[in-house]
Order: C-alpha cells, then structure tokens, then sequence
C-alpha cells in the first residue's frame, strides 16, 4: 500500500515514510490510495480482537518493512478491553474506547504509534524527540505511550489553566523521558510552537524532531481497526449492522469509522455530535464549509473550528453530493451537554463523560426523530477524567484502577512563557 497526499502535490510514500512525516511534503494529509474491501464473515469468525486488527490492518502495511512486526503492533495496541454495554434506552448501545492507561480513546492510537515507530530502522543513534501540543488528552496518551520506551523523549505542551485538574496531573507524573511543559498561553499557541520547531533546520539538526499530532497516519489507521472489532463482535451477536453517534472535534476518530465502513465492515448509519463548535453539522445541513476561531466549551477536547480531517473525508468522497450524504452531524450546547449528564444520572445511574454526554444528546434526539435500528453512542473518555464538571450533576465517579495508579505518582510541569526562543532553549537543554 502506499500513501498519498490528499493535496496531491507530493510523491506516494510507503507507510514507514508516511508514519515518520507527519504532514505530507505539500502541507496534505497522508491517505491510503485505495480502501481495501473485507469479507465480514470470514473475519467474523475470529473472535479475538487482536487477530482481527492484523487481518484488517495488513493491507495498510502491503510492502513496507513494518508489515513483518504488524502482529507484534497489533498486540501492545489491542490489548486493551473494548466493550460495547446496553443502556438503560431500549436498542441503545455504548462503545466504550476508555479502558487504556489514560481514559480516552487516544491511547489505542498512541500506543499503536509508539509501536510501529519503534520498528521503523533509523540511521540516527541519538533519541527521536517528539513533540505534542495538547488541549488534554492527546498528550497524556502519548507520553504514556512512549514513557520509558528505548530512544524517544518526549515533550508535551498543554495551555496552563485549561486543562482538568486530571489531566493536567496526568500530563506531569511520568517524568523519565517524558516532560510536561505548561504553557503560558492558548492551545493554538502550543501548536504554534511546535510548528515552528518543527520548520526549525538549525535546531532539527541538533536535536532530531517529530510530531504525534492527531492528523498522523499512525493514529488514523489504528482507528479504523477498533471500529472493525466492535462492528464485528455486533455482528455476531445480532447479525446486524451497528449504527453509531461519535462525538467529533477534528474528525479523526469518526473519519476511522467511515473508513471501516467503507471497507465494508457492518456499520450502518454514522451520526457525528460536535459541542457548540458547529462547522461539521453545518455543512451537512447544507452550508458551505466555513472553518471558523474555535469556541471554549465543556467538551474541550472537541473545541476544534477547522477540523483537520475534513479533508481526507473530501479526498474519500470527491464527489459533493456524496460527501454530504455520507454522515449527518448535530451540534450540542454546553447546557444541553450538562442536562444530559444530569438526566441520564438522574433517570437510569449512568455516567458520561462531557464529550460522550454530546453522542448521548445526539442519539436520544434521533430515537425522537423516529430513527429506529441498532445504535451505539461512542463513549471518548471515562467520566472520572473530567470529575470537575461531572461530579457536580451526579453523584461521585468511580476512578478505574489505571487512571488512579497515575493520579497516585507526583506530578510536574516546566512552566514556559508563549514565547518560541525561550521553548527552543527548553529543547537544546535537554529538559
Ligand atoms: C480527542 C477527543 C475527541 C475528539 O476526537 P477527534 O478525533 O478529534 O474528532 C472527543 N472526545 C475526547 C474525550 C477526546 O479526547
């Protein structure tokens, strides 16, 4: 298989390439030049999720030396438990991405990237740095990911003050190869600085760089796959297909779900909720595409105004009619994401996470629409993660065992001003 820029402007790499980049030459993002078609009832029959990861990945690694550890890649990603739970609402379903080391969905892709770098070979005895601009959950994932993993280190940026109290802990109790930089500025900031380190040559040669930014191929592809095992375990379970509501931000986890659709895994119908930053339920409402500054909301994980994967979905479907019949999106307000956590807890004793409440509101105005079938909301993080705006509507949350082994080690983070040369600095100490 190989990979091509959506802007078309840049030559076809092999997936080791593609990982290792990022962003294509051309500022695209890196797509497959084909989708690979399944049989559902042949993979049906595998009943473990790892085997059915390999299966459905290995036309993604076709040709690249990376393929000959994909079964080894597929085992530290997969590991995790991948539930998909009834609700309380009759034909209603959770699929529950929650379960790795940092509560979010983001460890699968992580943990998928961490292992497939460690297998691409690089001329450069001295540690790979990657950098991470976070607005909470993404950094978390990855620092766990490649804490303590042989020739890496890792440097997260978050905004000081605008994460949660958890996840700012998180950020700074790994420590090792791992520092947590918080910023004194916006999380665009933090983007900003690590993209100007990245344009860096003078520093790229002191200190190789990379990124694990959330459009890197090595955290798309290994969504895909998740999807694939739960469609599947749906299926043999109902022979049906599932329909699913995925709360979005920057389209990356929902796109994955397009993916294995397209692939003809079971998936039905895939309904987006966004919070209050409404560009993608605008669009499928039939408005232009308008990216716009992003608005704080309390799914601050999805405060995203230019979803970045908006264009690998136009690269899928160049044709605009189809591309608006593809997914159909509704936005969700702060006080609806708020009634919802508190209903749901009131009614029935179930807990969402803010970003998971905007699926659930979703799903319960489609069911009063007379949307009928098999669904499923997916659920991105667990709701002990963000216990401060939780808490307050419901009752005490549960903290699972691996986000309280992280919340129990000491935490830290190097305060830095929004300025590029004192960041540069931080990196040339080896901080
Ligand atoms: C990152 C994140 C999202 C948004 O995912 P996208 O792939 O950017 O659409 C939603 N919920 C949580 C908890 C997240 O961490």
């Amino acid at each position: 298989m190989k990979y091509r820029s959506t802007r078309r402007a840049s030559p076809e790499v092999g997936l080791s390439d593609a990982l290792t980049a990022g962003l294509a030459p051309d500022g695209g993002l890196y797509v497959p030049v084909s989708v690979p078609r399944v049989d559902t009832k042949a993979l049906a029959l595998l009943s473990n999720g790892v085997e059915v990861a390999q299966e459905l990945l290995a036309p993604f690694f076709e040709g690249d030396p990376l393929r000959e550890h994909l079964a080894e890649i597929c085992a530290e990603a997969y590991e995790l438990p991948l539930p998909i739970e009834p609700l309380a609402s009759k034909d209603d379903y959770v699929v529950e991405l929650f379960h790795g080391p940092t509560a979010a969905f983001k460890d699968f892709g992580a943990r998928f990237l961490a292992a497939a770098l460690s297998h691409v070979p690089r001329d450069d005895q001295r540690a790979l740095t990657i950098l991470v601009a976070t607005s909470g959950d993404t950094g978390a994932a990855v620092a766990s990911a490649f804490h303590r993993r042989q020739g890496f280190r890792v440097v997260v940026l978050y905004p000081d003050n605008r994460v949660s109290p958890r996840q700012a802990h998180q950020l700074g109790c790994f420590g090792d190869n791992v520092t947590a930089v918080r910023l004194h500025g916006s999380f665009d900031d933090c983007q900003r600085l690590v993209k100007e380190a990245l344009a860096d040559a003078d520093l790229q040669s002191r200190i190789p760089l990379t990124s694990a930014n959330s459009i890197s191929i090595g955290r798309f592809l290994p969504q895909i796959a998740y999807y694939g095992i739960v469609a599947l375990e749906f299926f043999r379970r109902s022979g049906g297909k599932l329909n699913l509501v995925i709360p979005t931000g920057n389209l990356g986890n929902a796109l994955a779900a397009v993916y294995a659709r397209e692939m003809r895994l079971p998936i039905g119908e895939i309904a987006l909720a966004t919070n209050a930053n409404d560009v993608l339920p605008r669009f499928f409402d039939g408005e232009a595409y308008e990216p716009k500054e992003s608005v704080s909301t309390l799914a601050n994980a999805m405060d995203v105004g230019t979803p970045s994967n908006f264009e690998r979905l136009r690269y899928l479907f160049p044709d605009e009619r189809e591309l608006r019949r593809s997914l159909f999106a509704f936005a969700v307000s702060d006080e609806a994401i708020r009634e919802t956590i508190k209903s749901r807890y009131v009614r029935y004793r179930e807990f969402f996470c803010p970003h998971t409440a905007t699926a659930v509101h979703t799903l319960e105005r489609l069911r009063s629409k007379g949307f009928t079938g098999d669904w499923a909301v997916v659920a991105t993080a667990h709701p002990a993660k963000f216990e401060s705006i939780v808490e307050p509507l419901t009752n005490s949350v549960d903290v699972p065992d691996t986000l309280a082994t992280l919340l129990a080690r000491e935490s830290s983070a190097v305060p830095l001003e929004n300025d590029y040369s004192a960041f540069r600095a931080l990196l040339l100490s080896g901080a």
